[in-house]
């Protein structure tokens, strides 16, 4: 909330710092696991879940790099492009 007097523009800046900082300090889970469920599921996957079109002989595991759990079956480079961005997007709406 923002305070009277305070300069809207550093508060945003300040606020905005402070959450990329906590972004970057998220421990990334290195062990990727698959239950048996999950193999199950990819064995069995006839479509990127991603782009929802037809797998081929490029079907990849694709798994969250923050929780190491298995989101779906993808097509290789779906699963390339679905990554983590290295950076925030920052939206203004009519600079409002
Ligand atoms: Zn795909």
């Amino acid at each position: 909330m923002q305070r009277e007097g305070e300069d809207v523009a550093q508060v945003f800046v300040e606020r905005l710092e402070r959450d990329v900082k906590r972004l970057n300090n998220i421990p990334r889970v290195r062990l990727f696991m698959m239950t048996i469920e999950d193999k199950e599921n990819h064995k069995n996957a006839s479509m990127c879940w991603i782009y929802v079109q037809a797998l081929g002989e490029d079907k990849v595991w694709d798994h969250c790099h923050l929780t190491a759990k298995y989101r779906g079956s993808a097509h290789k480079i779906c699963n390339l492009k679905h990554r983590l961005p290295k950076y925030v997007p920052v939206y203004f709406h009519k600079l409002a």
